[in-house]
């Protein structure tokens, strides 16, 4: 069941590029954001070139750098990926091939998995710089500080702290208005999300933007109200499971309409207690 949530999440790509609407969203300073299809896309664009953090699926990379265009000349100096999730990492194949992919060391170890090093296309895809738990980049006027969040969404978590332009690029820590996925066979859990998340709470600064994961742009009001929402929830199903209900009858009895919306868009009500559920139950 985990595995059946993960390759229809990573499934959900595209036939044909042109079916992917690409909108570029100014946020501060030399960042951008890029929503496409998959995990938002981070920009900092300016004299240094550009830097990219993720890159959604390999077939849609032509509109992607389309859009990139238009932000700005480039060239394309820098990928940094917030974790190794296709619909974050796809484009590397790609973009790979222009610049060196940054990431935390087990965004490497998950991509290589069982795969064969000789194909160097698939080599261009990984990550070539990789570090453990705190980075710097210095670029466009800014330091940009990575840092590693332990066992959550997965066990190769990056948040990416721009600290000049106060923008925050969280990867998928943090979906905005959704229920995130949290894959629990990729050294993610719920309790280590929900630290995490308690984590960026602390870290962020009241007034910075957020690019989360998935989602719209998004303030740190957006994050706490993301964090009572899994909270609600996540003690709604425990308690449920402690009382000794199956998981398909908590699915049946589904959770307050209010949280509705929040099974929508990303991972839906009945897969968010799943997650929670089989979380529970371990
Ligand atoms: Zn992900």
């Amino acid at each position: 069941m985990r595995m059946t949530l993960l390759a229809l999440l990573l499934a959900a790509v595209p036939a044909f590029a042109e079916d992917v609407k690409i909108t570029v969203y100014p946020v501060a300073g030399p960042v951008s954001m890029i929503e496409g299809r998959g995990g938002n896309i981070g920009i900092s664009s300016g004299e240094d070139g550009m830097l990219m953090i993720d890159t959604q699926y390999a077939n849609i990379s032509a509109p992607i750098e389309d859009a990139m265009k238009t932000i700005g000349p480039g060239p394309l100096k820098l990928v940094v990926n917030t974790h190794f999730h296709g619909d974050h990492t796809g484009g590397n194949i790609n973009f790979g091939l222009k610049a060196p992919v940054v990431a935390q060391d087990n965004v490497r170890t998950r991509m290589i998995g069982t795969k064969d090093l000789k194909d160097a296309a698939f080599r261009s895809s990984l990550p070539t710089v990789t570090y453990a738990d705190k980075a710097s980049i210095h670029f466009n006027g800014e330091e940009l500080r990575l840092v590693h969040v332990p066992n959550g969404h997965t066990d190769g978590d990056t948040l990416i702290f721009f600290t000049k332009s106060n923008v925050v690029h969280t990867g998928d820590q943090f979906t905005n208005g959704m229920y995130p996925f949290i894959d629990l066979t990729g050294g993610g859990s719920v309790d280590g999300y929900l630290a995490n998340v308690a984590k960026m709470l602390e870290l962020i600064p009241d007034d910075a933007k957020i690019i989360p994961g998935h989602g719209p742009l998004a303030t740190k009001k957006d994050l706490l109200t993301f964090q009572t929402t899994l909270k609600d929830t996540i003690d709604t199903i425990r308690k449920a499971a402690a009382a000794g209900k199956t998981m398909e009858e908590v699915q049946a009895a589904g959770l307050p309409a209010k949280y509705d919306s929040w099974g929508k868009a990303f991972v839906s009500t009945k897969s968010w207690i799943t997650i929670v559920y089989q979380s529970s139950t371990k």
